[in-house]
């Protein structure tokens, strides 16, 4: 790459030898030295119009990889979760009252309920499973999805799955 770039700036030197010769003429440190304001404006308006542009291009490129970053912090935490699903609900993870294994639907409970109160204090998400890894995994948790963690929360404690059993 170094090398080609080398080789890149030899030839365009090799064909652009009348231009540069021109170039040197006009710009002689005399002509620089007799042109300061004009170099000064120049490199302004070069400034202005350069940082608009390098604006712009950040502006685009946090655009364009807002989609990347997204997907890489949803896997990131995908991860966590899987890991403290594992540590919880065995390998696969499942839900402990009905089995769902898709780890989207699965979340933690806290089996003698005030889970609420409990994510409300430390936490929801991936805040609330580096908890658990920090204090190594205390006990009185299990795997349920999201539908018997609802359905417990919403029928005094059990789950209807294991009343109708
Ligand atoms: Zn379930
Ligand atoms: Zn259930």
């Amino acid at each position: 790459m170094l090398h080609d770039r080398k080789v890149y700036t030899q030839n365009w030197n090799q064909t652009h030898k009348e231009w540069r010769r021109n170039y040197n003429k006009k710009y002689s440190p005399e002509w620089k030295k007799n042109n300061r304001e004009y170099i000064k404006n120049w490199r302004k308006h070069w400034m202005k119009k350069n940082r608009e542009r390098y604006n712009q291009s950040q502006r685009e490129y946090r655009l364009k990889n807002k989609e990347k970053y997204e997907k890489y912090s949803r896997e990131r935490s995908r991860k966590l979760k899987l890991e403290v699903l594992t540590h919880y609900g065995g390998n696969p993870p499942k839900c402990t009252c009905c089995g769902e294994t898709e780890i989207i639907f699965l979340t933690i409970d806290h089996i003698d309920g005030g889970g609420r109160e409990h994510r409300k204090k430390v936490g929801d998400g991936s805040t609330f499973y580096r908890w658990l890894i920090k204090n190594n995994y205390p006990v009185g948790y299990q795997i349920l999805c999201y539908n018997c963690n609802c359905g417990k929360a919403k029928n005094g404690g059990i789950c209807p799955h294991q009343i109708n059993k």
